[in-house]
């Protein structure tokens, strides 16, 4: 990362794999997300896959591809055959991301997820749309991946929308560092703040990662009384129960700085991702009815008094 704050201007650089203009679920009002790539956690359901990874990756989209095998000429590490029978075959493992077949595919069955971008850049973009965000009380939201992975790159960031009087929201794992937390909040209006799993042990089998750290960074959020939504996933057959249930509505209760809390209901958007970048998906859950949702909401307002909302 390289950093220039000459004259105002910020030339520290992140991996951006997207930058989505006129969110309206990443926080309030109208938003634009930038979302950074990697990540500490490996949940299961992760509905970004193409962010785990801190490293710019390939992707192929086999319904656009027909096969003109214009990729194996250009690529030179041999990521792309054909079997006898035309089957596409990838090898993403060798992939270089040089780029050469993406720009060789006529079919854009091809792409690259990641791009280095610096703070003067991403900025550029976000301001663009200034006027919607003050009209709506939206603005811009750092997400992932893990948003605090690129913790330099997120604080300068957040620094300057401030100072240009743009509305910041992070949408964190909650599992960066502490001293991360503490130095990036004076310029975070709002903190998305997920709540996977109860109980260390699943919360570790969804996640890769036990509640400790997060738990920890959640209490620290709570001591500079730093606002936050909690936002919470729930997956049948993976974490849903009462006992999660009570526990969000505990949390929400307890401490005075969570706003409210937002359930995020499983989706399978994930999957196609996954399979692009050549990654397995392993979850096999139902996709639950709006009705259903709706209990699940009632089921945690009955464990205490806590604002829920469906996100
Ligand atoms: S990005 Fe470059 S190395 Fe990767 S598959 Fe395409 S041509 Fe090959
Ligand atoms: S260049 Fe594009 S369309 Fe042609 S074989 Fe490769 S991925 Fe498929």
């Amino acid at each position: 990362m390289q950093t220039n704050h000459s004259n105002g201007s910020d030339s520290t650089t992140g991996i951006v794999f997207d930058i989505q203009k006129f969110s309206v679920n990443d926080g309030p009002g109208v938003r634009t997300a930038v979302f950074m790539k990697g990540c500490q956690m490996k949940c299961v359901w992760c509905h970004n896959p193409e962010s785990l990874s801190s490293k710019r990756q390939l992707a192929f989209n086999a319904q656009k591809c027909i096969g003109c095998r214009r990729c194996e000429q250009v690529c030179p590490n041999d990521v792309h055959s054909f079997t006898a029978d035309g089957r596409h075959i990838v090898n993403f493992d060798a992939c270089q991301t040089c780029g050469l077949c993406v720009d060789a595919c006529m079919q854009d069955a091809l792409k690259i997820y990641g791009k280095e971008m610096s703070v003067d850049e991403v900025f550029a973009e976000i301001i663009k749309d200034k006027v919607y965000f003050d009209k709506s009380g939206g603005g811009v939201t750092l997400s992932g991946g893990e948003a605090l992975k690129q913790f330099d790159f997120c604080l300068a960031l957040a620094k300057k929308c401030q100072q240009n009087g743009v509305h910041v929201c992070i949408e964190t794992n909650g599992a960066s560092k502490k001293q991360h937390y503490q130095a990036i909040a004076p310029y975070v209006d709002l903190f998305l703040f997920d709540y996977k799993a109860t109980g260390d042990k699943l919360h570790k089998q969804l996640t890769g990662m036990t509640r400790k750290l997060v738990d920890d960074n959640l209490q620290t959020l709570n001591e500079i009384d730093a606002q936050v939504i909690l936002r919470c996933p729930i997956i049948p057959g993976y974490n849903l129960s009462e006992s999660h249930f009570a526990a969000i509505a505990k949390l929400g209760e307890s401490m005075s700085n969570i706003q409210k809390v937002e359930v995020l209901p499983y989706h399978n958007f994930g999957k196609g991702k996954a399979t692009e970048i050549g990654k397995e998906y392993s979850v096999e859950a139902e996709l639950p009815e709006d009705e259903t949702v709706n209990q699940w909401l009632e089921k945690i307002k009955s464990y205490g008094e806590v604002n829920v909302i469906l996100s």
